[in-house]
């Protein structure tokens, strides 16, 4: 039904099959949601490594009209896609133009310059009392979209137990998103 995803797309194998399945769900929605993520000449979807899963929820990066998600393995479907969902909102902002990074800075729709050490801050070993990053236009468009998605997920009765999954205890969550 609806819209196809045009652009080419790299799928790791790194990450769970029923996690494959959920991003490609995800994907359709977003590409919908998202139409500049169409004109992307790749999107390539992988697993972040050890080290790199203890510290992001996920990771975005964008170049050349590439985008780039890892996402972490041992996470559960519903997971996969909040987190899928999020970063694919950074790979959209970037490809809209609207969020930028230079060498020292990120900018928001050649308005708002926030420098990179500011945005990584993590007091209290908690990104969330980080309020530049937490506050950012572009942090919050991404988690308000994870949540859109996710309700939608819902309200079509994917087959999996929404609320029991969500209720289950959660990590940590940090979002780290890059372009250049
Ligand atoms: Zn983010």
């Amino acid at each position: 039904m609806g819209h196809n995803v045009v652009m080419k797309i790299e799928l790791s194998k790194k990450l769970k099959g029923k996690q494959r399945e959920a991003i490609r769900h995800a994907l359709r929605i977003a590409s919908h949601d998202h139409p500049a993520i169409n004109d992307l000449k790749l999107l390539k979807i992988g697993a972040l490594n050890k080290r790199d899963a203890e510290l992001f929820g996920g990771f975005a990066y964008y170049k050349n009209n590439k985008g780039y998600i890892k996402l972490d393995r041992r996470d559960d479907v519903l997971t996969t896609i909040e987190t899928f969902s999020h970063e694919i909102t950074h790979i959209a902002q970037y490809a809209r133009g609207d969020l930028r990074d230079t060498k020292y800075f990120t900018i928001w729709k050649e308005c708002v310059k926030i420098p990179h050490f500011l945005i990584a801050f993590i007091p209290f070993g908690d990104v969330k009392y980080n309020p530049i990053y937490w506050y950012s236009a572009w942090e919050v468009e991404a988690r308000k979209y994870s949540a859109k998605l996710l309700k939608e997920i819902e309200n079509r009765d994917y087959n999996c137990g929404y609320r029991n999954l969500l209720a289950e205890g959660r990590r940590v969550r940090y979002w780290l998103c890059n372009s250049q």
